[in-house]
């Protein structure tokens, strides 16, 4: 797995790619934006940690050219802290995650272990747990033979769960996957939503392991 990091501070930037060689990933660091964007479409990467305040390109200009030029590596946007209006806008030009800065390594590494899991390509893959299925081509949601028919909501929230699948999700990541940055949410509406899915996707099927399980003081997790 070869990583880029894209960020001017020489302090940040080592001390990432230190500590992401540590877990075994070839990282390479750009300082510039101009730098950054150059390795980004002409290297292959697996993934690229992007700052957005950048000498040359910003970030934002960065992920939105990658894009253009179909490039789709997956970008996870460092932001300084609090500014929404960075994420949202990260997040539109084509970003796939964000993390606060300054965030602890750990969490980094977890958003980069999630990124890394995602297929580039999701194309008419088909998403499984058990005798669960998802196809995301046709948007068919089954238990066994027997389809289920979900809100769409209630599909995002179980692609995300099955792409992450005996992974604890805390409710703010299912919110920030699921309901990005448009609508009020309430915490509670994640627990809401899970329990819509539980009624769909586990409470008709008494005799089969349930799939959804909550994690207390965590978040919820899919698997048997
Ligand atoms: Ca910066």
């Amino acid at each position: 797995m070869r990583i880029l990091v894209v960020e001017d501070e020489h302090k940040i930037a080592n001390s990432i790619k230190k500590g992401l060689e540590q877990e075994g990933y070839a990282t390479d660091v750009a300082y510039t934006g101009t730098e950054g964007f150059d390795l980004a479409s002409s290297e292959e990467y697996d993934l690229i940690l992007l700052d957005i305040l950048l000498p040359g390109i910003n970030g934002i200009e960065i992920c939105k050219d990658l894009r253009k030029k179909q490039i789709h590596t997956p970008i996870l946007i460092l932001t300084a802290k609090g500014q929404v209006s960075d994420k949202v806008e990260g997040l539109d030009a084509g970003a796939d995650d964000y993390l606060t800065k300054p965030f602890a390594f750990e969490e980094l590494l977890a958003r980069i272990r999630s990124l890394l899991r995602r297929p580039k390509d999701n194309i008419g893959s088909v998403l499984k747990c058990e005798d669960l299925t998802l196809e995301t081509l046709t948007y068919q949601v089954k238990r066994g033979d027997k389809s289920i028919q979900l809100s769409s909501k209630e599909y995002a929230l179980l692609e995300y769960l099955l792409r992450h699948q005996n992974q604890v999700l805390t409710k703010e990541q299912i919110i920030n996957h699921i309901w990005d940055y448009d609508a009020d949410v309430l915490p509670n509406t994640v627990e809401v939503y899970i329990g819509y899915l539980r009624n769909k996707i586990d409470k008709p099927f008494p005799d089969k392991p349930a799939l959804i399980h909550t994690v207390r003081g965590f978040g919820y997790r899919l698997g048997a």
